[in-house]
């Protein structure tokens, strides 16, 4: 089986080496590395030229990492070498962050980073990585308003009734392991067709059953999890999710 880890912020984990090997081993042919400030830009580019054609980096910026940032040097950063990444993430909205909550500037500050990064990826024709926690609606509509049409929506847990809507406009969603306890998430890929979902871990999130943080590695567990959910042999999701990351973001 090939699997395509489709959401990884490597740059947060240690070992890197070994993580690669056991990914490798795993059946992973393909990282997507997503970052989340300039510091992780950098490392994602680094790593690509480590593991070229392996780890694709992606660069961006998190919607709860910019508050001690530069954003403009950022930014320009993420200009400058967008014609070297394979994608723009982790980028987004995020209205459960406390500072979002208590101050309207900043929640507004958040939106114009989001839309910023959604028009580099339009403007550099790249797909889009999104977080969107509690923001489920706006972060739809401002993807579509400014966005590529090329997009996933990652780890999604936001309102069914807003999926016919994020599918029509021919985003993808994403899950994780958490498919195992997070009633959201089952829903999500149980009305998304197998056609529009993707594989991934967002590692090194904590994984409840697994008693640890999660690795690359990890997207195995993910794709066990979706085909119990989809009725069908692990071997025809991991060709589906394989072929739509393929797709999306170009490998
Ligand atoms: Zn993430």
């Amino acid at each position: 089986m090939e699997l395509v880890e489709t959401h990884a912020h490597l740059a947060d984990l240690s070992d890197i080496p070994l993580v690669i090997g056991r990914a490798k081993a795993a059946g992973v042919k393909a990282i997507i590395a997503v970052a989340v400030n300039l510091e992780t830009c950098r490392r994602n580019l680094g790593l690509a030229d480590e593991y070229p054609g392996y780890v694709i980096p992606a660069l961006g910026i998190h919607p709860t990492e910019w508050f001690n940032e530069d954003v403009g040097t950022t930014m320009a950063f993420i200009r400058e070498h967008a014609g070297s990444c394979g994608a723009v993430g982790e980028i987004g909205l995020d209205y459960w962050r406390k500072e979002v909550r208590k101050s309207r500037d900043l929640l507004e500050r958040q939106k114009s980073i989001y839309v910023e990064l959604l028009q580099v990826a339009r403007e550099n024709d790249l797909a889009a990585s999104i977080h969107s926690r509690g923001a489920w609606r706006d972060a739809l509509t401002l993807a579509e308003e400014h966005g590529p049409d090329r997009a996933v929506f990652h780890w999604y847990s936001g309102p069914a009734d807003l999926l016919p809507e994020l599918l029509d406009h021919g985003y993808y969603i994403s899950c994780t392991p958490a498919l195992e306890y997070s009633r959201e998430l089952r829903e999500a890929v149980t009305r998304a067709p197998l056609e529009r979902i993707l594989v991934e871990t967002d590692s090194p999130v904590y994984v409840r059953s697994l008693a640890r943080p999660s690795e690359p590695a990890d997207v195995a567990i993910t794709l066990m999890h979706l085909a119990e959910i989809k009725g069908l042999p692990p071997e025809d999701v991991a060709e589906a999710t394989t072929r739509n990351a393929e797709t999306l973001f170009s490998l």
